[in-house]
């Protein structure tokens, strides 16, 4: 087993290709991709750990970005993997994508299979727990994928001050401009955050935002952690492609 201490955390970034609609309607796909860690948005160039380019299978994203977490999980690591982008970016299809479905299932599913397989092949009288959450951050309210009907939930922290979220409140959806503004401030809290962690600073302020609340076990201590940024290559999106989702690769 390697050294627990170490944590690792990546940034990829991955395009989905123009929709039907975009072509339609004369969209410009607008990515330019330099060597695997590069792409330029209207000349701009923002780095990352890796960038996908938008014929990139399941398969090989999984392969890619999840698959290693997945045994150092099961070595005993924390591993996250969470997606980031504005509305219609890619991240259901990177997260959930078709289930059942083996070309075009995502990253949960893949986790599920990988995670069964080891199980099944350990020692019969074993006994294993696993539990499952599934929710979003969106503009800062947290809504429980597994019931749709429980928005904007709570933060909370158990006795041994772990965050969870699981109580639920009625919230409203905001517009675009909303969005942007709110990824941009919880990219910037994030980016606190791991400078801080960075610096050994005595002071993390991970309650700063809701994301960075969460994430808290993720960005610290024995983590295996992988944000994956999702975008848009078309044109009529260049303005949040760049100044919300590729932000982060100057925040980090
Ligand atoms: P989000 O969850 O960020 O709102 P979605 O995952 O729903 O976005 O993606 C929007 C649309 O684009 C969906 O129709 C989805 O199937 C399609 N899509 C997203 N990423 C890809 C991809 N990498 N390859 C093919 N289609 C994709």
């Amino acid at each position: 087993m390697a050294d627990p201490a170490e944590c690792t955390i990546k940034v990829v970034c991955r395009f989905r290709p123009l929709n039907s609609a975009e072509v339609a309607r004369g969209d410009k796909y607008i990515p330019k991709f330099q060597g695997n860690d590069c792409v330029q948005i209207a000349g701009k160039p923002y780095y990352f750990d890796c960038v996908f380019q938008s014929n990139t299978t399941q398969v090989q994203f999984y392969n890619a970005v999840a698959q290693k977490i997945v045994r150092d999980v099961l070595e005993g690591y924390n591993g996250t993997i969470f997606a980031y982008g504005q509305t219609s970016s890619g991240k259901t299809h990177t997260m959930e994508g078709k289930l059942h479905d083996e070309d075009t299932m995502g990253i949960i599913p893949r986790i599920v299979q990988d995670i069964f397989n080891y199980i099944y092949s350990m020692d019969e009288n074993l006994e294993f727990h696993i539990k499952v959450s599934y929710f979003e951050i969106y503009l800062d309210k947290i809504r429980d994928l597994l019931d749709v009907s429980k928005i904007n939930l709570s933060v909370h922290e158990d006795k041994n001050r772990v965050p969870y979220v699981k109580v639920g409140k009625t919230g409203a959806e905001g517009t675009v401009l909303d969005e942007a503004k709110m990824i941009n401030k919880s990219l910037s809290s994030l980016g606190n955050v791991i400078s801080a962690l960075a610096e050994g600073s005595t002071y993390v302020p991970y309650r700063d935002s809701k994301m960075t609340r969460i994430l808290q076990d993720s960005l610290g201590g024995n983590c295996r952690t992988t944000m994956i940024i999702c975008c848009s290559p078309s044109s009529f999106n260049d303005a949040e492609t760049s100044e919300t989702n590729l932000h982060v690769s100057g925040l980090l």
